[in-house]
């Protein structure tokens, strides 16, 4: 049986890996870059090691889910630790709320910052959960890709008011301008603008508190490591330096790949977890195109990029929690200069993250790692980054001396960065877009890249840009669809038992 190709080895593209192996289909994972993961590369620096991109793993069942799925204790693979508080949101004022899953201690911080807004947040969480069990519960792993999937939910869209945005939402429950921000950042994660993303995404809130928030043993690389040798185990290769050209298309369907190197490979199917609009006006000759045309993805709004510097210091910085948002002075005029006016601002708001919080392994001994993320303009900005990457990483740094890290300057013995390029060009993601498609309201569920191409036959799609988005959930969710709507193989071939070495 010739194999399902995977292409590309981000978390979308593991999970589906593991799923499609699971139906009984071989597989094959082909990977542009040196190394698996995607957006979940690790830099190895000076003796420290710095998870490049997600770091909050929440819904820790969906990963869970894959190893059980191959007949395997998830624990043999790897270990989760649960981080407290999820997230420190640190105001100019010198405010500080911790976000924590317990509805005591949050309330008893609304409390404190404004206790006219305790009942508002009660129903503002009950709110979250409503919005929860309908976009979450019924519809983040279900097919999108008829218009009826669309219009059967319109009604429920429009009796949860998903018209507004996640901002406004909050707003009708929450008056203090720093609590609103506390409970609409969350957005940001995953690409979207607070005042312009669907009040759907309120729903992170909810999951947030029903499952916590996690943080791998070893780093973020360690859960990519062990689904790469899950995948190993059960015959499914992850080939690196294998960048694809071209989806070979006959008859109307995906019979391969060919990659850069000129080499054709035969599949059964081809799943893209490379971003889609690449893909497409890329991967796909145009001639078998007809709803997925260069014009129509042209029209297509990617999420904002992504500058994020990576540095180790010299001693710790105990009071700085795992992760911190330290929010800038100003909040819809810099997500506006990012998102609409695609201007680099003189100001930031950020987000810290310091993984030797949580596990001291990742830094050599007597140091601390941190990265620093600012959502930035994507590439249609036009900015030039040669000129401003190092001038930009240098005032975050000037502004984190003054925001609880004094020193930090002169303490820092490894740094790194990476810029809107690295997602362009490292990544192949369009407009160098971090997140992919912008989740707003006409590029999510029906309107987001349908799982399956609605162009070819036997192409499909997972990962941030297809349906149900970006984010770790959101991806592994991609994966979850894809089961639904492929094939088994007529004779699916066996998961192998796990092979116990007697010690
Ligand atoms: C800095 C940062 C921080 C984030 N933090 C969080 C967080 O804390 N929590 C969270 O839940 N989410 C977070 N996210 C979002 C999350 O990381 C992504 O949504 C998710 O990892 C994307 O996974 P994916 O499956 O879409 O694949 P990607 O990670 O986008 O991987 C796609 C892969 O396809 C490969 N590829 C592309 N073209 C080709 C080709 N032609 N041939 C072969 N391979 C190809 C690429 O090299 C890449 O490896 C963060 C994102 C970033 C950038």
């Amino acid at each position: 049986m010739k194999p399902v190709i995977v292409v590309g080895s981000g978390f979308g593209g593991l999970a589906s890996a593991v799923r499609l192996r699971a139906m009984g289909w071989p597989v094959l994972v082909l990977e542009a870059n040196a190394e698996a993961g995607g957006r979940a590369a690790v830099f190895r620096q000076d003796g420290f090691q710095f998870d490049a991109g997600p770091t909050v793993i929440t819904a820790p069942h969906l990963f869970d889910e894959l190893f059980t799925l191959l007949g395997r204790d998830p624990r043999d693979y790897y270990e989760l630790m649960p981080v407290d508080p999820f997230y420190r949101v640190s105001f100019p004022d010198g405010s500080k709320f911790d976000y924590v899953g317990d509805e005591d201690r949050i309330i008893e911080q609304i409390r404190q910052f404004s206790p006219d807004d305790v009942d508002g947040y009660k129903r503002m969480a009950a709110k979250s959960k409503e919005i929860f069990d309908v976009g979450y519960t019924r519809l983040a792993d279900k097919p999108f890709d008829n218009l009826s999937d669309m219009l059967r939910i319109v009604p429920e869209m429009m009796r949860l008011r998903s018209d507004q945005s996640v901002y406004t939402m909050v707003s009708n429950y929450i008056k203090d301008e720093r609590l609103r921000q506390v409970f609409t950042f969350q957005p940001l994660l995953v690409g979207g603008n607070p005042f312009n993303t669907p009040s759907i995404y309120l729903l992170i809130h909810w999951l947030e508190r029903k499952w916590g928030v996690f943080f791998p043993k070893g780093g973020t690389g360690a859960l990519v490591r062990s689904l790469v040798k899950v995948l190993d185990e059960v015959g499914v290769q992850v080939r690196c330096n294998t960048p694809v050209a071209k989806i070979l298309v006959e008859n109307g369907k995906a019979v391969g790949v060919e990659t850069e190197s000129g080499e054709r490979i035969d599949a059964s199917a081809v799943v893209c977890n490379a971003d889609p609009s690449m893909v497409y006006t890329k991967l796909v000759d145009a001639k078998h195109r007809w709803t997925n045309t260069d014009r129509s993805i042209a029209r297509k709004t990617p999420s904002m990029s992504l500058f994020v510097g990576y540095f180790g210091t010299k001693g710790h910085y105990d009071d700085v929690a795992h992760h911190t948002i330290v929010l800038g002075p100003r909040y819809k005029g810099l997500l506006d200069d990012i998102f609409r006016k695609k201007v680099l601002a003189d100001d930031f708001s950020l987000y810290l993250h310091r993984p030797t919080a949580s596990d001291p392994s990742l830094a050599p001994a007597g140091h601390d790692g941190f990265y620093v993320l600012s959502p930035v303009p994507n590439q249609r900005s036009g900015i030039d980054w040669e000129a401003n990457a190092e001038p930009y990483f240098d005032r975050i740094l000037d502004s984190l001396e003054q925001r609880g890290m004094p020193g930090v300057k002169s303490r820092i013995v490894t740094k790194k960065f990476v810029d809107p390029r690295y997602f362009q060009e490292q990544l192949r993601s369009v407009d160098g877009a971090a997140f992919g498609l912008e989740p707003n309201l006409l590029q999510s569920a029906w309107f987001r890249y349908h799982n399956r191409s609605e162009d070819v036959g036997d192409l499909y799609f997972c990962g941030a840009s297809s349906h149900p988005g970006a984010g770790l959930p959101g991806v592994l969710n991609s994966a979850r669809v894809l089961e639904k709507v492929m094939e088994r193989p007529a004779t699916p071939i066996d998961v192998p038992a796990r092979l116990r070495v007697a010690s």
